[in-house]
């Protein structure tokens, strides 16, 4: 899937090695005049490591030598410079995901019942559809895209099974 290129505005899904990675987020960072430190680095690797959006208690559970608080600020600053997305039910249930453009593009299913995550591929005739639809309504509208999000929300199976939904 990785260098199969499907084009919104100038972006571009691309699968990066780690080093270009974090050859990326060292800029980032630096562009706010921050640095890539190692609290940021193991939030970075464990997002790599885990594969799907993680809330900050995961992270807590996965790296307990973390402290929560410089976890939280350095998420935060990791997401003004661009390098991880956050996605939100509500603000209870905050998942955090490395941003598309350094991994590839995706949409998700959540849950609103337990604010579960669930990465969806999605498929490239879904994909030209869509980027065909955007770009209708936004050149009627002289708007500019730059990329999309799409968030399915529902139930999951385990929340469906304990009798939501
Ligand atoms: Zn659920
Ligand atoms: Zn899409």
């Amino acid at each position: 899937m990785g260098s199969v290129g499907f084009w919104l505005g100038t972006r571009r899904m691309r699968q990066l090695r780690k080093e270009e990675l974090h050859e990326l987020v060292t800029e980032r960072l630096q562009r706010l005049d921050r640095r890539f430190t190692g609290g940021r680095r193991a939030i970075v690797e464990l997002l790599i490591d885990a594969g799907h959006p993680v809330t900050i208690r995961d992270i807590g559970e996965m790296r307990p030598g973390l402290a929560r608080s410089s976890v939280y600020r350095n998420l935060v600053d990791l997401e003004q410079a661009g390098v991880v997305r956050r996605i939100a039910v509500d603000d209870e249930f905050s998942r955090y995901e490395l941003a598309e453009d350094l991994t590839e593009h995706h949409h998700h299913l959540l849950c609103v019942k337990c604010g579960k995550v669930i990465d969806m591929a999605s498929p490239a005739p879904l994909e030209r559809e869509l980027d065909q639809a955007v770009r209708e309504v936004s050149k009627a509208e002289g708007f500019l895209v730059a990329s999309h999000r799409v968030d399915v929300l529902g139930v999951c199976a385990s929340c469906r099974s304990a009798g939501y939904g």
